[in-house]
C-alpha cells in the first residue's frame, strides 16, 4: 500500500500538553493523564476545521502508572474525540447500572480479563454472566444447559440472541477443558465476538423496556 508521506511533513512538535481524559487501560479507571517531561505532542491540522493531536501520557494513579499513547480530534467546537491506546474493550450502549448486580458484576470481570489479553478468563466470566441470567429468570435444570432450554419461556428475546447464549456456554466450556469440542482457539477475536454478543442479550433483557418507557413519556398523555 503507498502511503502519501507529504502529509507526516506537516505534523508540528508543540511544547504546550493539552488536556486528555480518558479511560485507562490497565487500572479501568476514567483519569485526566499526566504528560511525560520531554516528550512533545504533536500536531495536525486537516486543511479544514479539524485538528489533530497526538502523543504520550501516564495515568496519574501511582499503583498503575500505565504509559499511553493518544490521539485527539478538535474542531472549533471543542474535543469532539479521544483515542487511548491501548483501548479499553467499551460496553457501548449498556449501562452496568441498569444491569442486575450480580450479572453487572460478571460481565465488568469478563471485560477486564479481555482488556489484560487474559482470553481464557474472560470466557469463562462471559459462560458465567449467562449462568446468572438463567439464576436471576429462575430457569430450572439440572445443568446449564437444560436451564438454558428452560429460559426460552421465561424471556422474551430473537431467536439468534437465544441461540447464541448456547454458544457462549460452548465458549465457556472449551475455555475451562483442556480439549476443546467446540472451538478451535479461543484468543481475542473469539472473546472480542463473544463480548458484543452478550452485550446485545444484555441491552435485550434489561434494556430495551427501559428505553421504550423513555419513549413514551414523550407522548401528551
Ligand atoms: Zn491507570
Amino acid at each position: 500500500m503507498d502511503i502519501d508521506l507529504t502529509y507526516c511533513q506537516d505534523f508540528k512538535a508543540v511544547c504546550a500538553k493539552i488536556n486528555i481524559t480518558g479511560v485507562c487501560p490497565k487500572c479501568g479507571r476514567t483519569v485526566q493523564f499526566i504528560p511525560i517531561e520531554d516528550c512533545k505532542d504533536f500536531y495536525f491540522n486537516d486543511g479544514g476545521c479539524n485538528d489533530y493531536y497526538f502523543g504520550q501520557r501516564l495515568c496519574p494513579d501511582r499503583n498503575c502508572f500505565t504509559h499511553v499513547f493518544f490521539k485527539l480530534q478538535k474542531n472549533s467546537g471543542g474535543s469532539i474525540y479521544t483515542e487511548i491506546i491501548p483501548p479499553k474493550f467499551v460496553l457501548r450502549n449498556l449501562d452496568l447500572n441498569k444491569l442486575p448486580k450480580e450479572i453487572a458484576n460478571c460481565i465488568n470481570e469478563a471485560v477486564v480479563c479481555y482488556d489484560n489479553s487474559c482470553y481464557i478468563a474472560s470466557a469463562i466470566m462471559i459462560r458465567k454472566t449467562i449462568e446468572e441470567i438463567c439464576k436471576i429468570q429462575n430457569a430450572t435444570g439440572r445443568d446449564l444447559h437444560s436451564r438454558l432450554k428452560d429460559l426460552e419461556s421465561k424471556i422474551t428475546i430473537s431467536k439468534p440472541l437465544y441461540d447464541s447464549m448456547f454458544e457462549l456456554k460452548y465458549l465457556g466450556n472449551d475455555a475451562a477443558h483442556v480439549v476443546s469440542t467446540n472451538f478451535e482457539h479461543i484468543g481475542e477475536k473469539e472473546i472480542e465476538l463473544g463480548l458484543v454478543l452478550l452485550v446485545e442479550i444484555l441491552r435485550a433483557l434489561y434494556e430495551h423496556k427501559d428505553l421504550l418507557e423513555q419513549f413514551k413519556l414523550l407522548k401528551c398523555n
